[in-house]
């Protein structure tokens, strides 16, 4: 059994030395009736439903732009909003880290926007970003929206050439709901373009659109639902000060500089708003990824069943049933201190690093992009799988797993692509951008595979090979004179497999950094189990590539699965309590997300 020094110290290592960065009475909030799984609801009434929990939340917490100065309890706050409703997570990410983050970030020290920043402070008006366009895919790179800036009336002109430049999916739909947009477009100077910019505008307001825009409810996403609609504007006029204009500078008479430079050094800088969404996706999937497997451990632990070949017993002690299980355990350790050690870098909590991963600048975004894509596999994956797990008790919308699922599927596409991450990035890695592979070499006698310190080397020998395969190809198709599109095409298959190999290694080393802190051993020693199981498992679903490297022989990956069964027994005594603690204290398990079927079983089953 496991003593409250053990709980403390996984406490710390999960949510943080320094206690909850959420207000009291915020937290409070999420027991509210309001915040209950809903059921039997509509589309509308569940869109509804979103703003309604939005605006209570905007009462108890600090204003959105107070928030965002305070980016440790931004994320810790966001988490419980994804673990509560994915839909509320959506909406109060757009709300508070894209569009009033643009509107500061963008506007920082200009005095004539503190009636927009009210306005979102309050809630008075939903912020909403606009940048995708409907017609082409990666429109990012090709906004065709206009912004055309007209000296005599000192404003600008805003319009969509065409239908295929439509904004597309924004949560602007729902009538009688306030939205005040951040609109990416080309802006266009005595006829030159001078590049992306943010415009910020009102969208709508309880009465309907503004003058000149159209939107078009979207039909419904049942992963998310939220009020997504495409928008076109027709010349819609807007006053000098609604360009976001960041460093560059337009005066009355129309002489506009760029210290960046032009439109292609302008566009990554108007887009690097999207890195602190990167960020809460990233804390949002993890807090899923935790309260999946904290759910299905605890069912797993409750649940009795039947066997011809055993007495009654919870059917946690099957080893079939522990194996997706730790694996889910195991993922939410490690995905938690990768994403933990994200969220402390970019509230400036730690020192710098030599590591280009880890240091601010290209690398640390790139780091960023990639927790979010992999934590959004790995959220998919492990809510599927926790919820199977449970049966028929895991099908119920009150569980949330389904929810857990959807955040994970939809935040592929949403706040950035995270394929296209995932492929800019190996790209990137490949060219040397802000990245080194780690060393080739494993220390010492490989024949353990299941002793840390050499499977995480392993994983770093894989690491390495593939950069060096997909370096190398980008090489020779230079030297064979193939055009760009053909040397990446050929090669893009490897990114995946890189970036994924990467980040395992990243995150292990995370976790393993995390346990040296950790003043508890038995704590220690319970997680170290864990990131052994995490690297096992990866060497083991990569055994081709060990065996094809001549990295591992036929004898070593098949005893695999052996150190696997050995890990398990090692975990069971302590997967409850490590369970326990992945949610925080006051989001109890059977109040928020253990289903009252599976309650109502469990408790009679004790009896
Ligand atoms: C729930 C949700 C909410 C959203 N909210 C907003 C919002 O508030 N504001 C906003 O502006 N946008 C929003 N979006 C749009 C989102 O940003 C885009 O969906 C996303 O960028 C992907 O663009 P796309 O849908 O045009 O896909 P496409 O770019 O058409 O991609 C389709 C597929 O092709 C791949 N692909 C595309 N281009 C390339 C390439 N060059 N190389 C290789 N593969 C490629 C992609 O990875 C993907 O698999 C939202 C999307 C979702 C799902």
């Amino acid at each position: 059994m496991m003593n409250d020094h053990v709980r403390q110290a996984l406490t710390a290592l999960v949510h943080g030395e320094g206690g909850d960065p959420v207000p009291e009475d915020a937290r409070e909030l999420f027991g509210d009736e309001l915040f209950a799984p809903a059921e039997g609801l509509d589309h509308e009434q569940h869109c509804r439903l979103t703003y309604r929990r939005l605006r209570r939340l905007g009462e108890r917490v600090p204003p959105a732009s107070k928030l965002l100065a305070d980016p440790l309890a931004l994320f810790a706050l966001l988490e419980r909003c994804a673990v509560s409703s994915p839909s509320l997570f959506l909406g109060m990410t757009v709300h508070t880290c894209l569009s009033l983050g643009a509107v500061c970030e963008f506007g920082a020290g200009r005095d004539d926007l503190g009636e927009y920043i009210a306005e979102l402070d309050t809630m008075s008006s939903f912020g909403a970003l606009l940048v995708t366009e409907a017609g082409v895919g990666n429109s990012h790179v090709g906004i065709r929206t206009e912004a055309v800036y007209e000296p005599e009336a000192d404003g600008f002109v805003l319009h969509t050439p065409d239908p295929s430049a439509a904004k597309f999916m924004p949560n602007v739909g729902l009538p009688g709901v306030p939205k005040l947009g951040v609109v990416y477009a080309q802006l266009l100077v005595s006829g030159r373009n001078r590049g992306v910019f943010p415009f910020v505008l009102p969208i709508r307001d309880a009465d309907g659109p503004k003058p000149g825009i159209s939107i078009t409810p979207l039909p419904e996403t049942p992963f998310m639902p939220l009020d997504y609609a495409s928008i076109v504007f027709d010349r819609v006029r807007l006053p000098v000060r609604a360009l976001l204009h960041d460093s560059a500078r337009l005066s009355a008479n129309g002489q506009f500089h760029d210290p960046l430079g032009g439109p292609e050094e302008r566009l990554p800088r108007s887009l690097d708003i999207r890195h602190r969404a990167w960020a809460a996706s990233a804390s949002a999937l993890a807090a899923a990824i935790r309260a999946s497997a904290a759910m299905a451990v605890r069912f797993a632990h409750e649940r009795i069943t039947l066997s011809r070949s055993a007495p009654e017993q919870p059917v946690i002690a099957y080893r079939s049933q522990q194996l997706p299980l730790f694996e889910a355990l195991a993922t939410a350790y490690v995905m938690t201190s990768l994403v933990n050690r994200v969220k402390r870098i970019w509230a400036g909590a730690v020192p710098e690093s030599d590591d280009p991963c880890w240091s601010p600048g290209q690398g640390f975004h790139r780091t960023i992009g990639l927790a979010k894509a992999v934590s959004g596999w790995a959220a998919e994956r492990v809510a599927a799988e926790c919820g199977q797990r449970c049966g028929a008790h895991g099908m119920f919308a009150a569980n949330r797993f389904a929810g857990y699922q959807g955040l994970g599927h939809i935040l592929g596409p949403a706040a950035g692509d995270s394929y296209l991450i995932v492929l800019e990035s190996a790209k990137a890695m490949a060219a040397g951008t802000a990245y080194q592979p780690p060393p080739g070499i494993v220390q010492a006698s490989r024949r353990d595979v299941s002793a840390l310190p050499v499977a995480v080397g392993l994983i770093g020998m894989r690491e390495r090979g593939l950069h060096a395969a997909l370096a190398g190809g980008m090489r020779t198709a230079v030297r064979r004179g193939q055009p760009p599109f053909e040397a990446w095409n050929n090669r893009s298959w490897l990114a995946r497999e890189l970036v994924e190999t990467h980040v395992t290694r990243l995150a292990l080393e995370s976790l393993i950094t995390d346990i040296a802190t950790l003043p508890d051993p038995g704590a220690a020693q319970a997680v170290l189990h864990l990131a052994e199981f995490v690297a096992l498992r990866d060497i083991r679903q990569n055994s081709g590539w060990y065996l094809s490297e001549e990295v591992l022989t036929p004898a070593q990956v098949r005893a695999i699965p052996a150190s696997l069964n050995r890990l398990c027994e090692q975990i069971a005594p302590q997967a409850l309590t490590l369970a326990s603690v992945l949610l925080p204290e006051d989001m109890d398990l059977h109040a928020v997300a253990y289903p009252t079927s599976c309650a109502t079983i469990s408790s009679s089953s004790q009896n």
